[in-house]
């Protein structure tokens, strides 16, 4: 039987030299692997009092959907900036080369919502914090961050876990 980790396509050197790069794609046009995935990371989520799932543009919203549906609760998608329409709110964060800005609607979640963060991958860490920030902005409060895979020795889960935040994550490198 195949592992979750068999679904994932592995390309070393790539977007550059020096990056092994770990894709969920191959994962979720998997009907089984997809399935396996959102089973598993829906699991310590089903009695955790989670009012609503956000995901990360692009990657963790097809995980992201997949697990709102799954919870049985609503799913709200963190963009890339200059997507949303309506009222957003934005935050700026690190990249290694420059800056990146993600954004969120800020009359969805409700003051002390429970929510769920999630993304395919955690690297720095970066994503993550500023979608932290973006829920933290509007009162809500983010309870835990999934993640399908975790990158260590890049230190997002140290950063996270530093700022108090729980991370779950299915495959850890
Ligand atoms: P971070 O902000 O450094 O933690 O990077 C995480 C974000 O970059 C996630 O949204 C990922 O989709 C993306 N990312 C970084 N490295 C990889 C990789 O090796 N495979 C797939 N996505 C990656």
């Amino acid at each position: 039987m195949k592992t979750l980790e068999d679904y994932i396509r592995v390309t070393p050197d790539f977007p550059k030299p020096g990056i092994v790069f770990r894709d969920i794609s191959t994962l979720v046009a998997d009907p089984d692997g997809m399935r396996l995935c959102v089973s598993q990371l829906a699991e310590p989520y089903r009695a955790a009092g989670i009012d609503r799932v956000a995901g990360l543009e692009a990657r963790g919203f097809i995980l992201g959907a997949a697990l709102a549906l799954e919870l049985g609760k609503g799913f709200l998608p963190i963009r890339k900036k200059g997507k949303l329409s309506g009222p957003v709110i934005g935050e700026s964060y690190a990249l290694e080369y420059g800056e990146a800005e993600i954004e969120m609607n800020d009359d969805v979640l409700r003051p002390g919502e429970r929510v769920l963060m999630v993304d395919d991958l955690l690297a720095t860490g970066g994503t993550a914090e500023a979608g932290i920030n973006l829920v933290e902005r509007v009162g809500a409060k983010v309870v835990s961050c999934a993640f399908v895979v975790d990158l260590l020795d890049v230190g997002g889960r140290a950063r996270l876990e530093g700022r108090g935040m729980e991370v779950f994550s299915l495959l850890r490198y």
